[in-house]
C-alpha cells in the first residue's frame, strides 16, 4: 500500500475547497476506472484516490488526517463509509456498484454487510493449436468453480429455514472497540468475528453446502474460439466467473490463450511465414514448386537465379484478422540448401560446373569472387 501523501494522491493543494478535492477526485475516477482502465495498476490507483477522497471529503476526517495522518488501516482507521454518503449512484452515474466491488470485497471496509456484490473473475488458460487460432473453434471446457448451491439457493440455510441476524453484532457484521489512545478514546470498527461480517447466522446449516451456500462444481462451458486469435490474447465470457453474493452479479471468466508452435509456420501478426528448402539445381534453372498453405498447397514459380534468402508472398493466404480487417498473406522465403553428403556422380557434375564457371556468368553479372579479388589485388 503507498504511504503516498492523500494531497498528493489527488494533486490538489493542502488549502483545497471540497469543491476542487470532489472535482480532481472524479477525474481520477474516470481515468482509473477499472471498467475503462485495463493496466495492472489501475485498480490500485482507483483505490489510493478514492482513499483520499473519503478522507479529505469529509471536513472531520481531514482535520483528523491533517493532524494525525493516516490512520493505520488495520484499525479499521475512521470507520469508512458512513452509510454511503457523497457515493450515490446518482452522483457518479453507475460508480456506485464500482465502489460496493472494492469496499464490500474488504475485510474491514463492509458497507452493509447484506448488499449485493459482484463474484470473483475467473481466469483460464487454454492451449491450441496454430489451426485452431487461424480459423477459430467451438469447444467445451471444463473448469472447477464455485456455483450457487442449488439445495439452498446461496442462503446456506437447510430448506425450510432461514439464516437469522446475527446477535453479536447485531447484523451490522462490524464490531466496535474502544481503545483509549494519547489523542483520546478512538472506536474502532473490527469485522464481526461471529458471523465473518455477514451480519447472519445459520442456525440450521444447507447439507449440500454445509452452510457456504456455494458448492465447488466442474461446470462444462463452451467456448467460442474466434478465427484470427494470436498467443496471449484473451475473451471474455460475462458473467461465467464466481457467483454473486446476496445475488449480487457473477463475475466474469476470461480465456487466455497459449496457441502451440507449428511445425512449419511461423505467425508473425496475420501473417504467415514460411520457409522453403530449395537444391542448387531448382533455384540455378528455376523451377514450379508446390508449397503448403492454410488453404491447400498452390503452385509457386520459382525464377532461374533465385537467391537464397528471396521472399515471395501468396497474397490473401495468411490469417483472417481477428476483429475482421481482412486477412494476412503467406510469406515465402527461399532457402538454397547445400547439400552435405554427395555421390561420386554428383561430384563429378560439381566439378565440371565448377571449371566452366566462369564462362557461364553473364558479362555484367560480375561474381563475388571476382569483386573480391579486385579488391584485394587493386593496392598493390
Ligand atoms: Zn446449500
Ligand atoms: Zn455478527
Amino acid at each position: 500500500m503507498s504511504k503516498r501523501d492523500y494531497y498528493e494522491i489527488l494533486g490538489v493543494s493542502k488549502d483545497a475547497s471540497k469543491e476542487e478535492i470532489k472535482k480532481a477526485f472524479r477525474k481520477l475516477a474516470r481515468k482509473y476506472h477499472p471498467d475503462v482502465n485495463k493496466d495492472s495498476d489501475a485498480p490500485e490507483k482507483f483505490k489510493e484516490a478514492t482513499k483520499a477522497y473519503e478522507t479529505l471529503s469529509d471536513p472531520q476526517k481531514r482535520a483528523q488526517y491533517d493532524q494525525f495522518g493516516e490512520a493505520d488501516p488495520n484499525q479499521g482507521g475512521f470507520g469508512g463509509f458512513g452509510g454511503g454518503q457523497g457515493f450515490s449512484g446518482a452522483d457518479f452515474g453507475g460508480f456506485g456498484d464500482i465502489f460496493d466491488q472494492i469496499f464490500n470485497g474488504g475485510s474491514s471496509r463492509r458497507r452493509d454487510p447484506n448488499a449485493p456484490r459482484q463474484g470473483s473473475d475467473l481466469q483460464y488458460e487454454m492451449s491450441i493449436t496454430f489451426e485452431e487460432a487461424a480459423f477459430g473453434k467451438t469447444t467445451d471446457i471444463r473448469i472447477p468453480k464455485e456455483e450457487t448451491c442449488t439445495t439452498c439457493h446461496g442462503s446456506g440455510a437447510k430448506p425450510g429455514t432461514k439464516p437469522v441476524q446475527c446477535t453479536h453484532c447485531h447484523g451490522t457484521g462490524q464490531l466496535n472497540q474502544e481503545q483509549n489512545t494519547p489523542f483520546g478514546r478512538i472506536v474502532n470498527r473490527r469485522v464481526c468475528s461471529y458471523c465473518h461480517g455477514t451480519g447472519k447466522m445459520i442456525k440450521n446449516p444447507c447439507g449440500t453446502c454445509a452452510g457456504t451456500g456455494k458448492m465447488k462444481v466442474n461446470k462444462k462451458i463452451e467456448v467460442k474460439i474466434p478465427a484470427g486469435i494470436d498467443d496471449g490474447q484473451q475473451i471474455r465470457l460475462s458473467g461465467q466467473g464466481e457467483p454473486g453474493v446476496n445475488g449480487g452479479p457473477s463475475g466474469d471468466l476470461y480465456i487466455v490463450f497459449s496457441v502451440k508452435p507449428h511445425k512449419y509456420y511461423q505467425r508473425a501478426g496475420d501473417d504467415v511465414l514460411l520457409e522453403v528448402p530449395l537444391n542448387f539445381a531448382q533455384v540455378a534453372l528455376g523451377d514450379e514448386i508446390e508449397v503448403p498453405t492454410l488453404y491447400g498447397k498452390v503452385k509457386l514459380r520459382i525464377p532461374a537465379g533465385t537467391q537464397t534468402g528471396t521472399k515471395f508472398r501468396l497474397r490473401g493466404k495468411g490469417i483472417k484478422n481477428v476483429r475482421g480487417y481482412g486477412q494476412g498473406d503467406e510469406h515465402i522465403t527461399v532457402k538454397v540448401v547445400t547439400p552435405k553428403h554427395l555421390s561420386d556422380e554428383q561430384k563429378a557434375v560439381f566439378k565440371k560446373l565448377a571449371a566452366t564457371e566462369g564462362s557461364a556468368l553473364n558479362e555484367d553479372d560480375e561474381s563475388f569472387f571476382d569483386k573480391m579479388k579486385k579488391k584485394v589485388f587493386k593496392a598493390d
